[in-house]
């Protein structure tokens, strides 16, 4: 903050050198009187030395003070930002420079960027141009290399769509580089003759990944083939063709327990979104009904409960500008103060309304001294013709007790800036259409009241939780009606009445800090009060009850402000689990289903009780889900974050995270903020997390995504690792959400800038996924003929965004399972573009939803029976196999399933620890083996339930790995 006497000193020194001449004269022309001061300084001038300016911020009080900066003709950014301590702008300005507006009494920070810091952006940029003009170098003679990850087609609902995803060696060093797709118009036509458009370049946290097509494209009618043309300064650099196959086409894998038809299958369980507490009982009444099949699993960390400390905020009313009856004009309107004059007294400043007149042409601006103005009055003047200081002195010096500026151009009011010790009067501004309503309703009398409300808040918080007792506390601030009464706090029972202090005219004295002590000294035993947000409360409070300020409406007593019915318990929540399966003793693969980490995703819950009874009710006569219920151990858990679902169902619908307020007593603790509270449970995780410097979580607690004081904080997170943990036979897990259309795996988080940290899945274990989503996918498919994107296909990290400290990834690298994400709610194709379904849809399709990512729960657990009936060893083929060949050979591996290949090269015999098969990147396919001279590769492949190929014991004495020698034939 600038003291004011700096203020009054580089006002000076501008007014006296700096202000240009014609500036000067207008100022004064318009009856503005610069005040000239005596300790000015000498002109700025440059030294006799060649100077690099450098990159500082320059803070200044007001807007004033901002135009003096800008009248001194330093470099100034186009941008103001307005900071707690005042208008903050950055200024390109040399050292010298710095020192001259220093001595005029601006403060003027440290160096943000310096010479070095320019010098190292123009080498980087030049380093940069090098590379790319290397890389288009190396592209146009020796051309691209591109790679087609994705050329899909599918059909959504009845349309057909297609995306494409290619990798180009060119365009991953050169954005100049485009790549051009070709398409055929289906079987037996020509590439050429569908349509040709240009993929985008998708770069992520500064990282290039690959072409793509944003959005899937509608093509009519379906491409059998594709060309896909890289381009540089109209040059063809390299070019591909490939088919173009149709993603979830509804084919199923062979092989022992593979997906079959389902037959008749009873669905549509649900009818209305529901909180948790239903969710739990429907799931302890199926449980009751089955007590064969199913039972419930209580989790041991009880959530802290739908429950809140009941609180109240003591506050004066709004700023307003009230007219009294009965003039026309009479009722509130906004004002906004001013950055100069008196503050206005929070009972406000009564008086009679007077527009002003000023004896000149245009009267009611008031820029000269006003005429036959009467002392007492309030002011009300015109905006236009000279500053704002300039009215309001005149008004003051009339005698004016408030000055009401209206604005001359339609649009909210503003804060007046300026600066003008001298002017001790409170002012503000009024809209232009209610200075004319105002001016209408003249002769009138009204009130301005103070804008600044913090200083003057008081919050008061139960101890007690509000249904025990905290709704139940009355707290008053009262005035006495009399004058020289000392503050008084009263406590009878659970009624809380304080007596605010008076002085001689009976005018309230006491400060929010002054009865903020008192009530904590008097009633500590019933609530705690503080200061709003920290502040240091040296406002006067305003007399009212709890209603009157800020509480619930029609009563003086604090709030919880819960207002879900009594049969939802304010208790701490036991969380439960329906545990569905034939056998529930750990001896069968556990799958574990959960549901609304985020409590408005309202979809999800139904996800999950949907499914619950169709396991159970089609048991006796569907034989696919008996098969699953027979062989599987399932955890369906329906909402794991059930404080917040009932906050979210009776509250406030679009809460994500948990209750529990981390927020300090000097921050965002007051009732203002209470839909701002809570932990975002997927980011409270173990692996990848924020405090791990992973992107993607906050450790703000009023953020959305806040990750809360430490992993594992929340009894909801620590409730998903035991599950885990006391079942070890758990092998898969789904994290369902809503809303996008995803089907996601690990990676969840990155790091940055390296866009890396934790370790991708295997080969094998990628492909696996991959096949799973074929299974998984094509079901929601059957429901209604949603089709999730190919694009929306793959780890978190890469689909969707950095989540650190995610649940998927927790149980995939704590605790070994197969963990997948769910988004649910696939965006709706409306016939011109895609639509987002949102977090809470009409319940029409919030069914619907419901209903296509149960199926895709079942086919979830089709993959977990799949493999659990997983005995057959593997085949692999390397590709192309043992033979002689000129030159160098790459060579890659063909598998019946998806499997990790470890090999050597040095005739060593291949085990864990050899060298395995990986992708040769994020969405890509497998990196090739180049051999460039004779060598023998052996190698063994495995599947992720472990069987190898030709049961070969990798930690065994066995030979019976594969084995190929490619002779290099120079
Ligand atoms: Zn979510």
């Amino acid at each position: 903050m600038v003291r004011p006497s700096a203020i009054r000193r580089y006002i000076g020194v501008i007014a006296a050198l700096l202000l240009p001449a014609s500036l000067l004269v207008s100022l004064t022309a318009q009856g503005n009187e610069p005040e000239l001061a005596d300790d000015t300084v000498a002109e700025y001038t440059p030294p006799g030395h060649l100077e690099y300016p450098e990159v500082v911020a320059i803070t200044v009080p007001d807007r004033t003070a901002l135009d003096a900066l800008v009248d001194t003709g330093v470099d100034l950014a186009e941008h103001v930002e307005d900071t707690a301590a005042g208008l903050r702008v950055e200024a390109i300005v040399t050292p010298s420079e710095q020192d001259w507006l220093r001595s005029a009494g601006f403060d003027v920070g440290e160096p943000l960027l310096t010479e070095d810091d320019f010098t190292a952006l123009q080498e980087e940029r030049q380093e940069t141009v090098a590379e790319i003009e290397a890389a288009e170098e190396r592209a146009m003679q020796s051309g691209d290399d591109l790679r087609v990850q994705r050329a899909a087609w599918f059909r959504n609902h009845d349309e057909t769509f297609v995306q494409f995803e290619v990798w180009s060696e060119a365009g991953s060093a050169s954005a100049d580089v485009t790549l051009e797709v070709s398409l055929d118009a289906g079987p037996g036509t020509e590439i050429g003759d569908g349509t040709t458009f240009t993929l985008s370049r998708f770069v992520d946290a500064g990282h290039y990944m690959f072409h793509r097509t944003n959005l899937p494209r509608q093509e009519s009618p379906v491409p059998s083939r594709a060309r896909i043309t890289s381009m540089l300064d109209g040059e063809v650099i390299g070019e591909v063709e490939t088919d173009v196959t149709e993603f979830l086409d509804g084919e199923y894998p062979s092989g022992p327990g593979a997906p079959k038809e389902w037959g008749d299958l009873a669905t549509g369980f649900i009818d209305h979104y529901v909180d948790a507490t239903e969710a739990t009982a429907t799931i302890e009444e199926l449980a009751a009904e089955h007590p064969e099949l199913a039972e419930i699993v209580e989790l041991p960390n009880e959530t802290n409960g739908y429950r809140r400390k009941a609180q109240a905020l003591f506050q004066p009313p709004s700023p307003t500008f009230t007219i009294d009856p009965p003039s026309s004009a009479a009722g509130a309107y906004d004002v906004v103060g001013a950055s100069f004059g008196g503050t206005t007294p929070f009972r406000g400043t009564p008086g009679d309304v007077v527009l002003v007149d000023d004896g000149t042409d245009n009267p009611t601006e008031g820029c000269s001294p006003l005429v036959d103005f009467e002392a007492g009055s309030i002011a009300l003047i015109d905006r236009g013709s000279c500053p704002f200081v300039t009215k309001v002195r005149h008004a003051q010096e009339a005698g004016a007790v408030a000055a009401v500026v209206a604005n001359n151009v339609p649009g909210d009011p503003f804060a007046m800036g300026g600066n003008a010790p001298e002017v001790t009067i409170p002012a503000g501004m009024v809209s232009l259409d209610d200075g004319n309503t105002i001016k209408a309703g003249l002769p009138a009398a009204g009130t301005l009241r103070r804008p600044d409300l913090d200083p003057h808040r008081v919050v008061v918080e139960s101890l007690a939780w509000g249904h025990e007792g905290g709704n139940d506390i009355s707290v008053e601030m009262a005035d006495p009606g009399e004058p020289s009464q000392p503050l008084k706090v009263d406590v009878d029972g659970d009624d809380i009445d304080v007596s605010l202090a008076t002085d001689a005219d009976g005018a309230i004295t006491s400060t929010a800090a002054e009865v903020v002590d008192a009530i904590n000294a008097e009633a500590g035993e019933l609530v705690e009060a503080y200061t709003f947000r920290g502040d240091d409360g040296d406002g006067v409070v305003y007399p009212c009850t709890a209603d009157e300020c800020y509480g619930e409406p029609g009563t003086p007593h604090l709030s919880d402000f819960l207002s879900a019915p009594d049969d939802v318990s304010r208790e701490p929540f036991t969380v439960k689990a329906l545990r569905i399966g034939k056998q529930r003793d750990g001896s069968n693969v556990g799958v574990l289903l959960y549901s609304q980490e985020h409590a408005r995703e309202w979809v999800t819950p139904l996800v999950a009780l949907e499914t619950a009874e169709r396991l159970l009710r089609n048991y006796e006569s569907n034989e696919t889900i008996r098969k699953l219920v027979d062989n599987l151990d399932v955890f369906i858990v329906p909402s794991v974050n059930p404080d917040g679902s009932h906050y979210s169902i009776h509250d406030f619908a679009l809460q994500r995270r948990n209750m529990t307020n981390h927020c300090p007593r000097d921050g965002v603790s007051d009732p203002l903020g209470r839909n701002s509270w809570g932990v975002d449970l997927n980011r409270n995780f173990r692996v990848g997390n924020i405090h791990q410097g992973f992107s993607g979580a906050s450790t703000s607690c009023t953020s959305d995504v806040f990750a809360g004081p430490e992993p594992l904080s929340e009894p909801e997170a620590r409730n998903e690792t035991w599950l885990a943990e006391e079942h070890p036979n758990i092998r898969f897990a789904m994290n369902t959400h809503t809303h996008g259309g995803y089907f996601m795996w690990a990676p969840g988080a990155y790091r940055l800038p390296t866009r890396d940290g934790l370790e991708r899945p295997s080969f094998g274990v990628e492909n696996y996924f991959y096949e799973a989503s074929d299974i998984i996918l094509n079901r929601i498919k059957e429901h209604r003929g949603t089709s999730v994107w190919s694009s929306r296909v793959g780890p978190i990290s890469d689909v969707l965004y950095s989540a650190a400290g995610n649940s998927g990834d927790d149980h995939f690298y704590e605790n070994d399972i197969f963990a997948w994400s769910f988004e649910a709610g696939s965006p709706l194709w409306t016939g011109n573009g895609w639509s987002s379904v949102g977090f809470t849809p009409p319940f029409e399709e919030g069914r619907e939803e419901a209903m296509e990512f149960s199926h895709g729960w079942i086919g979830i657990l089709e993959v977990a029976y799949r493999y659990s009936r997983d005995w057959v060893p593997p085949r692999s083929n390397l590709s192309p196999g043992a033979g002689t060949y000129e030159g160098p050979v790459e060579l890659a591996f063909d598998f019946s399933e998806p499997v990790d290949i470890y090999y050597t090269l040095d005739g060593s015999r291949p085990t864990y620890d050899s060298p395995r098969i990986e992708f040769a990147g994020p969405r890509q396919g497998q990196e090739p083996i180049t051999i460039t001279e004779t060598t023998t590769i052996k190698w063994f492949a495995v599947d992720v339930a472990g069987n190898t190929q030709n049961y070969y014991k990798p930690d065994g004495p066995g030979r019976n790995y594969r084995r190929a020698t490619i002779v290099i034939d120079d």
